[in-house]
Formats: C-alpha cells, sequence, structure tokens
C-alpha cells in the first residue's frame, strides 16, 4: 500500500477537475479525497502502490477539455488505512478565488442531449455543463458562484439541483446549470423605436429560421453581444443588411452549420480545421474557394471569407434548423460597439432587423467574436476576445507588484498582472466614443475585482491624447510608466514568447506616437522588455492634413510624390479620376508649408499610398482597407522586386521608398498591371525589411528578429519577411497569443514596466 499527495496547479477550478477526480479514483478503486485550495487541487490517494502510480499517471492526461494542468507535484504520506473516496470542502480562510475561465463551445455531451427527443434538455437553448458553456460573459464577482452570475436570479429546480450537487454527475457545480423548467428562454419579438411586440411562434428558433430563409434580417442575441444574422447566399438579403448598417465594404462574418458546409466556403488546410474547433470558437479566416455560394456583398474584394461554427445551442438549433450558412456580424451600427442588453439592442438595431431573437439570461460583459488565422504554420490573432479572454498568460519578470496596463486608442485591449502573470481584457474597440470609453472604465474595474488587483503600477502609451492615457494620468497615488507604442508591441512578442534577450524588431503599423513627438509606423527597433533605441526608420514624409490622411490614401500618394519628385506632380491617370483637381492642388501645397501635416514614419501609410496610386482606393471606409486590397490584388506569380534601398550613414537605417514610388508611377504609366505592381511593392517591402533586421541584428550581434505591428497582418509580407530571415538563419518571434495589432499593445506595456521596475529594485538592492 501506500498514500500520495498530489498537488495540481493551472487552470482547475470551475472546470469540473474534483468529479473528474472522483470518477477516475472510483473506476481505479483507490481511497482518499480532493479539494480546492488557493492554489489549486489538492488530492489524496490511498492503494497498492501500482494503483497508485496509475492514478498519477492518467491525472493530468485525461483531465477535463476545459482544464489546463501546469504542473503537477506528488508526495508520499503514512498510510491511514482510509475507505472510500469524497470531496471536500475547501479549508476555511483559504476559500480559494476560483479563476474565472473563457467561455467555452457546447460540449459533444450537451449537444447529444439537445438534439435527443427523449431528454429534458431537448431543444433547450441553454444547456451546458461544467465543460462547456458561459463562464466569463456572465460573471458578475467573485468567488464563481451562481449568486454571483447573471443566472443569479433563475432558481434551478430539483432534478438542476440535483445534478449540481453529485460529484458524479457532469453538471456537478456548474453554475450556469439550467432546463427548460427552470432556465433561462428565448423570445422573438417585432421592435420599432420604443414599442417591442412579441411573435406568438410555438418554437421561435424554428420561426426564426424560417425567417432567415425567406430573407428576413434577424437580431439574434449570442454568449456575448448580439449578431445580426441573415442568409449568406442571398444577395438581396446581405446588401439590404450592408445598406441599413451602413457598412460599405468591411467583410462579414459567416456561422456555417457544419464542417462540410465549411470545405464548400473555404480551403480548409488542417491548420485552419484546428482553429475552427478549438474551444473558443473563433472566427477563422481562410482562403475562399472560387465557387463558394456566398452573396457577393458578403466579403466584396477579399480573398479570405471569416467562418465559424456554431457556439452555443441556440446557435447548433438555429443553424440545423435553417440548414445553410449564415452571416453572423456584430449587431450594431457602423463603428459602434456591439448591442448586449435586449432594450438597447431593440433601441438601437430597430432600423436594421426586422425581428429580435433574444432570451432573458443578461450578458454581464459585451465580448466580440474572436478572430484568429492561420499563415504557412504560424497562427495570428487579428481579435483575442470571446473563448480566450480571461486566460491568463505568463509574464516572464515579476516586478512584484499589481499593475494595470491601458493600452492604445484603437483596437484597445486593457490588461491587469501580478505575480508573473496577467490578464488581457476583451477587446474593448476604438475609445472614441462615449460608450466605449465607459466600457473600457467598467472593463477595468471589473478585472481588478475578479483577480483581485490593487494596481500600484499603471502603464500607458506615451500619446498625450489617447483616452486610455488620460485615464493612465488621472489615477491618483500610483506608479506611471510611459511606454512607447513599437516599444510595447516588441515587448508584447518577446515577452509571450518568455525572450528576455533583446532583439532587432521591425515594428510596422499605422500610427504610433514617437519619442521625439512624430508619428511612427515604420521602426526598426533594438531592445529587449526594458528599453530600447531606434535601429531603422522609414523615410518620413508629411501626413498631409493630419488625421484625414488615414481616412484617405490619396493625400498619401501625395505626399510620396511629391517627396520623390522635384516637381509638384498630378496624380498618375489610375487615381486622377477619384480625386478633386483643386482639392489635390490645395493639398499639395500643405508639403511645403506643413500645416498641420506632422511628419510620419508609417508603414501603413505607405501601403495606403501605393493603393491609392494604383486607383485601387482613394477613401477607406475602415482601419487597413487599402492594403488588405493592395495585398488581394497581388499577382501571385510575379517574382520581381522594386528597387527599395537602404540608406547607411552609420545612425540609424533609413528605407528610402522614393525610388520604389519612381518605379511605381513608371509602370502605372507604361500600363503595367496593377497585379504585377502590388506584388513588386510586396516583394520589396519584404526584402528590404529582412536585409535591414539582418544588418542590425549583425551588428548588434543576435540571431533574434522580431516581426509585429498591424502590417504583418499581410499575409504576404509576413510570410516573405519571415522566410528570406530564417533563410539567413536567423530565429523569427511573431505575436501567437496576442494580435500583431494595437490589441497586443497592453501586455506589452506591462512587459516593460515590470522589466523596469525590476530593474529598478535589482538597483536599490545592489546598492543596499
Ligand atoms: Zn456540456
Ligand atoms: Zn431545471
Amino acid at each position: 500500500m501506500s498514500r500520495v499527495r498530489a498537488r495540481i496547479e493551472g487552470t482547475v477550478q470551475g472546470v469540473g477537475f474534483r468529479p473528474y477526480v472522483y470518477r477516475l479514483a472510483g473506476e481505479l478503486g483507490v481511497a482518499g479525497h480532493v479539494l480546492n485550495d488557493s492554489r489549486g487541487v489538492v488530492v489524496e490517494v490511498e492503494a497498492p502502490s501500482e494503483t497508485v502510480e496509475r492514478f498519477l499517471s492518467r491525472l493530468a492526461l485525461e483531465a477535463p477539455p476545459l482544464a489546463n494542468v501546469e504542473r503537477v507535484t506528488s508526495e508520499q504520506l503514512e498510510e491511514l488505512g482510509e475507505h472510500g473516496f469524497s470531496i471536500r470542502e475547501s479549508p476555511v480562510g483559504g476559500e480559494p478565488r476560483a479563476a474565472v475561465t473563457p467561455d467555452s463551445a457546447t460540449c459533444p455531451d450537451c449537444l447529444a442531449e439537445l438534439f435527443d427527443p427523449g431528454d429534458r434538455r431537448f431543444r433547450y437553448p441553454f444547456t451546458n455543463c461544467t465543460n462547456c458553456g458561459p463562464r466569463f460573459t456572465i460573471v458578475r464577482d467573485v468567488p464563481y458562484d451562481r449568486p454571483n452570475t447573471t443566472m443569479a436570479a433563475f432558481e434551478m429546480c430539483a432534478a438542476c439541483l440535483a445534478e449540481y450537487r453529485d460529484p458524479a454527475n457532469r453538471r456537478f457545480h456548474a453554475q450556469p446549470n439550467a432546463c427548460p423548467n427552470c432556465g433561462p428562454q428565448v423570445r422573438l419579438a417585432y421592435a420599432g423605436g420604443a414599442t417591442v411586440e412579441d411573435v406568438e411562434a410555438r418554437d421561435p428558433l424554428e420561426t426564426t429560421a424560417r425567417a432567415l430563409l425567406e430573407g428576413a434580417i434577424v437580431a439574434v442575441k449570442g454568449v456575448g453581444g448580439f449578431h445580426l444574422a441573415c442568409r449568406a447566399d442571398d444577395e438581396a438579403a446581405v446588401a439590404e443588411l450592408r445598406a441599413r448598417k451602413h457598412r460599405e465594404d468591411k467583410p462579414f462574418a459567416l456561422m456555417a452549420p457544419g464542417l462540410g458546409a465549411v470545405r464548400e466556403l473555404v480551403d480548409l488546410q488542417p491548420a485552419d480545421l484546428e482553429l475552427l474547433l478549438e474551444p473558443a470558437r473563433p472566427i477563422v479566416l481562410a482562403r475562399r474557394r472560387p465557387d463558394a455560394a456566398v452573396a457577393e456583398s458578403v466579403a466584396p474584394g477579399a480573398l479570405e471569407l471569416g467562418v465559424m461554427l456554431p457556439y452555443s445551442p441556440l446557435h447548433h438549433l438555429l443553424l440545423v434548423d435553417a440548414g445553410t450558412t449564415l452571416v453572423m456580424t456584430s449587431g450594431n451600427v457602423s463603428d459602434e460597439p456591439i448591442a448586449f442588453y435586449n432594450e438597447d439592442a431593440c433601441a438601437r438595431l430597430a432600423e436594421i432587423a426586422d425581428l429580435f431573437l433574444m432570451h432573458d439570461r443578461p450578458i454581464q460583459t459585451r465580448t466580440d467574436d474572436s478572430v484568429v488565422r492561420h499563415a504557412d504554420g504560424r497562427r495570428t490573432f487579428l481579435r483575442r476576445s470571446r473563448g480566450y479572454v480571461p486566460g491568463a498568460l505568463p509574464l516572464p519578470v515579476d516586478c512584484g507588484r499589481h499593475m494595470l496596463a491601458c493600452g492604445a486608442e484603437l483596437k484597445n485591449t486593457f490588461a491587469v498582472a501580478k505575480g508573473g502573470r496577467a490578464w488581457v481584457g476583451h477587446h474593448v474597440g476604438d475609445l472614441k466614443n462615449y460608450e466605449t470609453l465607459r466600457s473600457f472604465v467598467t472593463g477595468i474595474g471589473h478585472f481588478q475585482r475578479l483577480f483581485a488587483i490593487d494596481p500600484e503600477v499603471v502603464a500607458h502609451d506615451l500619446h498625450p491624447e489617447y483616452l486610455s492615457t488620460k485615464h493612465a494620468l488621472e489615477r491618483d497615488g500610483v506608479r506611471l510608466v510611459g511606454v512607447q507604442h513599437h516599444h510595447a508591441h516588441l515587448a508584447a512578442c518577446l515577452a509571450e514568447h518568455g525572450e528576455l534577450r533583446p532583439a532587432v524588431g521591425a515594428i510596422f503599423d499605422g500610427t504610433g506616437y514617437g519619442e521625439d513627438g512624430t508619428v511612427w509606423g515604420g521602426e526598426l527597433l533594438f531592445g529587449d522588455l526594458e528599453g530600447f533605441e531606434r535601429a531603422g526608420l522609414l523615410l518620413p514624409v508629411r501626413m498631409l492634413g493630419g488625421e484625414a490622411a488615414i481616412r484617405q490614401p490619396w493625400r498619401m500618394a501625395c505626399a510620396w510624390l511629391a517627396a520623390t519628385f522635384d516637381e509638384p506632380r498630378r496624380p498618375p491617370r489610375q487615381l486622377a479620376r477619384q480625386v478633386d483637381e483643386r482639392l489635390w492642388d490645395q493639398v499639395s501645397r500643405l508639403t511645403v508649408s506643413g500645416l498641420s501635416s506632422p511628419l510620419t514614419t508609417s508603414a501603413g501609410r505607405l501601403f495606403d499610398a501605393v493603393a491609392a496610386l494604383c486607383g485601387l482606393r482613394s477613401e477607406v471606409n475602415y482601419e487597413g482597407q487599402a492594403a488588405v486590397e493592395l495585398e488581394a490584388a497581388c499577382d501571385p506569380g510575379e517574382q520581381r522586386a522594386y528597387g527599395l534601398p537602404l540608406l547607411d550613414d552609420g545612425g540609424p537605417l533609413v528605407i528610402d521608398a522614393r525610388p520604389m514610388v519612381r518605379e511605381v508611377v513608371d509602370d502605372l504609366e507604361a500600363r503595367v498591371e496593377v497585379g504585377k505592381i502590388a506584388a513588386r511593392f510586396h516583394n520589396a517591402v519584404a526584402e528590404t525589411t529582412a536585409r535591414a533586421c539582418m544588418l542590425a541584428a549583425k551588428r548588434r550581434m543576435t540571431d533574434l528578429v522580431v516581426l509585429s505591428g498591424g502590417v504583418f497582418q499581410n499575409r504576404r509580407l509576413l510570410r516573405e519577411t519571415a522566410s528570406l530571415l530564417t533563410d539567413a538563419g536567423l530565429r523569427v518571434l511573431t505575436p501567437v497569443r496576442l494580435p500583431p495589432n494595437d490589441g497586443g499593445i497592453a501586455y506589452g506595456q506591462l512587459a516593460v514596466a515590470a522589466a523596469r521596475l525590476a530593474a529598478e529594485e535589482g538597483d536599490v538592492g545592489a546598492r543596499a
């Protein structure tokens, strides 16, 4: 006989770990007990030695799907001659702050019940268990118990309560446990202004599916907010949705009824399949099949389609009933945040949706669908939110303080940290309207409560006008740490890979406040978590008219022409018909006066300029649109690259794009196809970026290169730059667990702040 105490650490609370241990113990006939404490799960078992060994070897291997076992340690104890196995109460005083886990897609067991006519949960849209269901989106406070969730108002019936209390049951301590007798209900309604009128329906889901098939637009309340749904193959319905939403070009996401349907829409690589089936069920961007049966208006001009699978019982029922792929785009007007309260949705979406499929389980935190893609073995998040948040990320440096990072302005996320772990918040969005700012502030408060964090250190961007910076500066009695925007991008990537050594980072994005007060965005940095130097930059030009140049890429075309040619230039024929001649002349004059036209090294704006010169896009309707369309235009067979010289006078390297702009103009005049021009441009940027990284890495004696910033969401650019660097023997790191765009900034700010404070304290220690 032997007796062993094992401690299991990681994500092991609130995920059905204790009942799992209970069942395993029963199966193997070991005696003992299991309990939660403040560090995780503790289990003591007593049995013949080989049985104990078998128990320990299976313990981590067969853990429940939502558990993530980081470490198992065990020690031998005196035998006690214990009989039977029990789940014990947590020790008094050591009551854990049970970790809140991300929302998770319906598990196979719940799905089977959902479609089993003999089951008491047959067609019940809120079926869940400890292996699946809502978590983060319903939690109001900690500990994660039912009274602290939006399920508090629903009293469990006797049958549900029995499941909840039975350690052998899949629903043991499943906080959102519910059934048709005691849980939330769906409701179908018409909404027009202040009036909301219920639709008489025996089965609201079936009725909704029928309306969708007939071309209706329906607002559907899901897990993290409302979607707007319509048939994906009905051009009239999709075009109508676009018109009502005032969303001219931004692609709509799709929800397919099953993998078969997904395969008919996109070329599904094994890596894409893996992403589609993650418990988070993100939107996966994959290459669109030429024969995909989707309306033209779903994703005009895009090479990829964003597809996801149903992830809640409500979605499963709706998709099975409809039997066809649906558009499932965020329930908002234009750039506003998505609606997540019933009343608010009915008011804001009244002009868009014909019908509202709602339910009475409140959503505590608005959480958008996550968006992810796979490119040549590299996973890239475009948005990390539902299903991944609030999963913890390790921080390689622990400065021993509670920290908050406020993030950037666009695609904002915030983050909190303590004890070497960071929690990056849900996608908040652009902090420019009152509602997003409010969700930023309440979101920070919510995370502070959930993870028991009282920030002593607050990290922020250097941009004085960012609302996130202002929020940081308003906090009293904290240590403020300002972090340069592109350094935060570099640090975020280093930190997620646990890398403490310095690296060369090519950080390309739209805009970020530079240390010299100009607008940075085509940066070659050399640095580690603590600090950096500028090793290179894109030749600066003026952003003509400031912010206006972001919305109107033709202004950047004008700026680059002015920088390239001595004489004032007219726009090339391809662009000329899209721009008013007088306006062009007025704007050209800003290159001389410099009036409200700051200098920028932005790589994103260079992509804009070339897209505009080619006549692809002179005004954008969403951030990054011109670059996306320039990438989509590339002739995949074109190998040539424009000359893009690297100026090297001993100081920071300068990527001089002027000769390239001249070649672009020559090609346009010679009527070279735009596909070739776009490809030559991409090839040039990849080659020169790789060359600059190699040179900088060699001079600083490192083999580590980071590629990050929103511009590296460009698949072609990332693939080519990374492969050139890898071929040259360098190690290339790209963001995998967080987006390369500004959604990753907050985590980078945390890493920098932690490293600086730890270094400071190290100094103090050395002096003392
Ligand atoms: Zn389940
Ligand atoms: Zn019930």
